[in-house]
């Protein structure tokens, strides 16, 4: 059985579109891009595939790059729910 992969960091709606992030996703994964017909050309995170190695947060010059895990408050034994809610609220976002 296949299972997809979801990573943890997202973009919020500061993103000024400089691009730094998208230079530092590691070779292999191309978890970054630019959001399709968005006007203030901000990026976005695709979920499936981030691997959450975190060298995108600390190239934001606005801190708009969230690791969804301390966002919700993860706790290991019931941080799932809080994951998945924040995994539709990000995709809400993007769409
Ligand atoms: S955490 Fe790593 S894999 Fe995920 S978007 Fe940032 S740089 Fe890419
Ligand atoms: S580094 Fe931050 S401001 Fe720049 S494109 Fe990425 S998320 Fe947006």
């Amino acid at each position: 059985m296949s299972r997809t992969r979801r990573g943890n960091f997202y973009i919020d709606d500061t993103c000024i579109g400089c691009g730094a992030c998208e230079h530092a996703c590691p070779g292999r994964v191309d978890a970054i891009s630019k959001k399709a017909d968005d006007f203030l050309g901000r990026f976005v995170i695709e979920l499936d595939q981030c691997i959450d190695c975190g060298k995108c947060m600390p190239l934001c010059p606005v801190d708009c790059i969230h690791d969804g895990r301390v966002e919700a408050g993860f706790v290991p034994d019931n941080g799932y729910t809080k994951i998945a809610e924040l995994h539709e609220w990000a995709a809400r976002k993007d769409s």
